[in-house]
């Protein structure tokens, strides 16, 4: 099923466009099917279970943190993964950039973008993200900004969705225009509104439940 599931959403993923499997609350086995399928970047949103994942499957995959990190949690996350996708405070900002000077290694990230509705979501305001970037630019830096995350309102309505994924395309163009070195990756689009998301410049899309199935909580 596994298998079948990444099968039928890489055929329809343009080339170019990563597929992050969202594989939180599932267990290693699930993870390891979808690794037999040939499937290499993974996503979590927890660090106990990303850090317990981790030695239990194979080296070569590419860990995506996708969810809301607290400080004192980053030696369990940031030494396994190759991309933090849910930078959403300056804070946060600060602490990865700590560890990384302290531990002497360049730790990729994105930006999160506040999109929707919801007042629980967490992310940058569009003038925060724009302020940062251009503070960014110094060629030592330990943190490689390389791009935005988003996650659009959660909706059925697919006008609003598709507001949200307009609203941070511009927002990326924009922050790419000003020539922020390797500014490349845009990850919006899970399982719902992945294909809308691709035709709004998605560069990575996060998709778990079309995967995997239904998370037990
Ligand atoms: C859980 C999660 C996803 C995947 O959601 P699905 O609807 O299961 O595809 C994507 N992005 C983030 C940030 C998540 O927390």
């Amino acid at each position: 099923m596994i298998a079948e599931n990444l099968h039928s959403i890489t055929r329809k993923l343009p080339s170019g466009v990563t597929l992050v499997a969202v594989s939180k609350f599932h267990p290693v086995s699930a993870l390891q099917e979808a690794y037999d399928a040939g499937q290499r970047d993974f996503g979590e949103n927890r660090p106990q279970e990303l850090a317990a994942k981790v030695p239990l499957l194979p080296a070569d995959i590419r860990w995506h943190f996708i969810g809301h990190l607290q400080t004192n949690k980053l030696k369990m996350v940031l030494p396994y993964v190759s991309l933090v996708q849910s930078v959403d405070s300056l804070h946060l900002l600060e602490a990865i950039r700590a560890w990384a000077v302290s531990n002497n290694r360049l730790i990729d990230i994105l930006l999160e973008l506040h999109l929707g509705a919801e007042e629980t979501k967490h992310g940058f305001t569009e003038d925060e993200i724009i302020s940062i970037c251009h503070s960014e630019r110094s060629e030592e830096s330990m943190i490689r900004i390389r791009g935005l995350m988003g996650m659009a309102t959660n909706t059925e309505d697919v006008r609003v969705i598709e507001e949200d994924f307009i609203r941070i395309e511009k927002l990326f163009k924009r922050i790419q225009a000003m020539g922020l070195r390797d500014f490349d990756q845009l990850s919006i689009g899970m399982s719902g509104d992945w294909p809308l998301a691709v035709k709004h410049g998605a560069t990575m899309v996060r998709i778990g439940t079309d995967i995997f199935g239904p998370r037990e909580y």
